[in-house]
C-alpha cells in the first residue's frame, strides 16, 4: 500500500522561513560576490578585490577601498531590509544604485559565517564576526579605510543547497564571467579575481572603455572594435564599442550589455545589436560590443528578478530603436572614427547621465553624403579627386583597383547588387521608388505556391515598385515594376522575390535584394572604362560598399605590405 506522507499544514518555523527567503537572494557563490562587489562599488571604490576558495563554496572574500561602514551601523546593515539606499517607493523609480532590496547582507549571513573588518576615513576601524542565528560580535580593531567581507562555508547550514553547486571550476567560471562584464561597465575601477591563491584577472584603473576592453577582451579582440555614440530623447543615450565592418566573430559571447551600468540580458538588446551590424559582416560572424545604455531610471524596472539580472524596458521599441541605429550609425562610419577619441564615460559613482551632453550627436542620423541618382549619370568629380584609379578588368568579372596605397579587386556583380541595393532601398524608405511602364503589360504565368505566396507578398512588392494584377488562369500581368530591371529581367526578379524562404518573406530587405541582384552586371560582362568608373565610384559611395545584399564579399583588399610579403620583399 502507498503512503501518504503530506502532514497536516503548519506554519513554518521562522529558522526555516528565513533560510528559504535568503535562498532566493544567494543562490551561489557568484550570488555573494555580486552582492558584495555591487556594494563595494555603490560605497564609491575605486579598487575591489575578490578571493575565493573552492569555487567560493569555502571562501569568498572581497575587499574594497571604498567609504566603509560607520561603527554605529555595522550590525544594522546586517539585519533584514535595511538599507541606506531606498528610503519610500517613489525611490524605486529614482535608483541610482546597484543595490536598495537592503536583504542582501542580512541574507548572506543567514547560510553562511561572516567575518567584517571596515574603517570610515573618520572612524576607527571594527571587526564583526557573525555566525548564522547568533548575536554579532563586535570589537574595535586596526584596519585601511574600506571594507573586507569574508564569507565561509557557503550553506553549511543549508545542505540541499548545498547539492546544488556545481564543480569549483563552474562556480569560478561563473563568477569570472560576471566580473568581466561588471570590469567594462565600471572602466574605473580596478578589479582582481583570486582563485585558491592564484590570480585569474589583475585590471587595473583604465581611463577609458578602449583601454578596458584591451584589459579584458584582450588586444586582438580590442583592435577591432570602433566606438558608438549616440544619444536619444526619452531614452538617454548608447556607447560603447562594437566590431568595425569586416571583423566579428563565430559565436556571440562577447556581447555586453549594462543599462544604467548594470550588466543585463535582454534578447531585444541582442537582436538590435546583430539586425544593425550583420549586414556589415561576413556570413557566420556575429559582433563583439559592449553596449552601455544610459536610461533615465523612471524608464527600467530593475526590480523583476532577484538577482536582478533582467530588466524590463517601459517601452522596448524605443530601447530596440535606440541600440539599432547607434550600431548602424558606427557600422555606416556615420559618427567621428576611430582616430577620433571616444567618449570618456564619466568616473564611477554609479549616478548621473555617464554620456555628456556636448559630447553627444544629435538624434538626427541622416547620412551626410547624398546618393548618386541615376544610374547613367556621370558622378560629380574628376577621377583623380575621388581618390581611386582604375588599372582594368580581370576575366570580364572583376575590376581592379588602386586605392589609398591598396590594390583593390572588385567582384563587379556583387559591387552593383550592393549599388542597386541601397538605391532602392533608399527610394523604397523614402516611398519614391522610380518605375518604369512596359509598352503592353508583361504577363507572368505563375504556379499555385507563387500565387499564394503573391498574396502574401503583395504589399512588400508593390512599395518597391510593382504593379501586379492577377488574371484568370492564374498568370499575373505586370504594368509596373522597378525602373532599377531591364525590362527582359522582369520576371525572373518577381519570381524571385515570390521564391523567397518563408523565413526571410515579409523582410523588405530580403525581397529587395532579389530585386538588386537580378538587376546587377553578370560575371562575364565586359564593361567599357566609363560603366567601371560609374560603378566603382558608386560602390564607394555606398554606406555599405564591402558586401552585397547576400552579405558575400565585394572587395578583395591587397595592401602593399600583403604583396611585398608574398613576393618576398620584406
Ligand atoms: P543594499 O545594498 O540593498 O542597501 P545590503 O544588505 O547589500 O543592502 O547592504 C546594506 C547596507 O550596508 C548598505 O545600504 C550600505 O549602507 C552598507 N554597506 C554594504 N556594503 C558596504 C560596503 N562595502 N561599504 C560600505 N557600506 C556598505
Ligand atoms: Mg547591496
Amino acid at each position: 500500500m502507498v503512503q501518504c506522507s503530506m502532514a497536516r499544514i503548519r506554519e513554518l518555523s521562522p529558522d526555516v522561513y528565513r533560510k528559504i527567503a535568503a535562498g532566493e537572494v544567494v543562490e551561489r557563490p557568484l550570488s555573494v560576490v555580486k552582492e558584495l562587489v555591487e556594494n563595494a562599488i555603490d560605497a564609491g571604490a575605486d579598487e575591489i578585490v575578490v578571493e575565493l576558495g573552492d569555487g567560493g563554496s569555502r571562501l569568498v572574500r572581497v575587499t574594497d577601498n571604498g567609504r566603509g561602514f560607520p561603527p554605529d551601523e555595522i550590525a544594522l546593515a546586517f539585519q533584514r531590509h535595511s538599507t541606506s539606499k531606498l528610503i519610500d517607493l517613489e525611490d524605486l523609480d529614482r535608483l541610482t544604485t546597484l543595490g536598495f532590496r537592503g536583504e542582501a547582507l542580512a541574507s548572506i549571513a543567514e547560510v553562511a559565517r561572516v567575518h567584517l573588518a571596515t574603517a570610515t576615513a573618520e572612524g576607527s576601524g571594527r571587526e564583526m564576526a557573525l555566525e548564522p542565528g547568533e548575536a554579532p560580535k563586535i570589537t574595535a580593531a586596526a584596519c585601511a579605510r574600506g571594507t573586507r567581507i569574508q564569507v565561509t562555508d557557503l550553506f553549511f547550514n543549508f545542505p540541499v543547497r548545498g547539492k546544488f553547486l556545481k564543480s569549483a571550476r563552474t562556480e569560478t567560471n561563473r563568477v569570472s564571467s560576471w566580473m568581466e562584464g561588471m570590469a567594462l561597465a565600471w572602466e574605473k575601477v580596478a578589479f582582481r579575481l583570486d582563485h585558491n591563491g592564484r590570480t585569474l584577472f589583475d585590471y587595473p584603473r583604465a581611463d577609458t572603455l578602449q583601454e578596458r576592453a584591451y584589459q579584458v577582451l584582450g588586444r586582438d579582440v580590442a583592435a577591432t572594435l570602433q566606438p558608438v555614440v549616440k544619444s536619444g530623447v526619452g531614452l538617454d543615450g548608447c556607447v560603447g564599442l562594437v566590431s568595425r565592418p569586416r571583423t566579428g566573430v563565430t559565436h556571440r559571447r562577447q556581447q555586453f550589455f549594462f543599462v544604467n551600468r548594470r550588466p543585463v540580458r535582454e534578447k531585444t538588446l541582442m537582436a538590435a545589436l546583430n539586425n544593425a551590424a550583420g549586414p556589415f559582416l561576413e556570413k557566420g560572424k556575429s559582433p563583439v560590443a559592449v553596449l552601455l545604455l544610459q536610461v533615465a531610471p523612471e524608464e527600467v524596472d530593475v526590480n523583476i528578478h532577484p538577482m536582478k539580472l533582467e530588466v524590463r524596458f517601459r517601452d522596448s521599441r524605443a530601447a530596440y530603436s535606440m541600440v539599432y541605429h547607434a550600431v548602424s550609425a558606427a557600422m555606416e562610419n556615420r559618427i567621428p572614427g576611430p582616430g577620433i577619441p571616444h567618449p570618456q564615460l564619466k568616473g564611477s559613482g554609479g549616478s548621473g547621465a555617464f554620456l555628456p551632453r556636448e559630447n553627444s550627436l544629435s538624434g538626427n542620423v541622416g547620412d551626410p553624403r547624398e546618393f548618386q541618382n541615376g544610374i547613367l549619370e556621370f558622378p560629380g568629380g574628376m577621377p583623380e579627386e575621388r581618390g581611386f584609379h582604375i588599372l582594368g578588368q580581370f576575366h570580364d568579372g572583376y575590376i581592379v583597383v588602386e586605392r589609398e596605397g591598396e590594390l583593390l579587386v572588385i567582384d563587379q556583380h556583387n559591387a552593383h547588387e550592393r549599388v542597386n541595393f541601397e538605391r532602392l532601398l533608399r527610394q523604397v524608405k523614402e516611398s519614391k521608388v522610380e518605375t518604369a511602364a512596359p509598352l503592353f503589360p508583361l504577363i507572368v504565368q505563375l504556379t499555385p505556391s507563387e500565387r499564394e505566396s503573391l498574396q502574401e507578398r503583395e504589399k512588400e512588392l508593390e512599395r518597391m515598385g510593382f504593379e501586379l494584377e492577377p488574371m484568370s488562369g492564374g498568370s499575373v500581368a505586370i504594368r509596373h515594376y522597378p525602373r532599377l530591371l531591364k525590362e527582359s529581367m522582369v520576371p525572373d526578379a518577381l519570381r524571385g522575390a515570390l521564391h523567397l524562404p518563408e523565413e526571410e518573406a515579409g523582410k523588405d530587405l530580403e525581397v529587395l535584394a532579389g530585386v538588386a541582384c537580378k538587376a546587377a552586371v553578370k560575371v562575364n560582362q565586359s564593361l567599357s572604362a566609363r560603366e567601371m568608373e560609374q560603378l566603382v565610384t558608386d560602390l564607394f559611395a555606398c554606406e555599405n560598399p564591402e558586401f552585397c545584399p547576400h552579405r558575400r564579399p565585394v572587395i578583395v583588399h591587397l595592401s602593399l605590405e600583403e604583396i611585398e610579403k608574398r613576393l618576398k620583399r620584406s
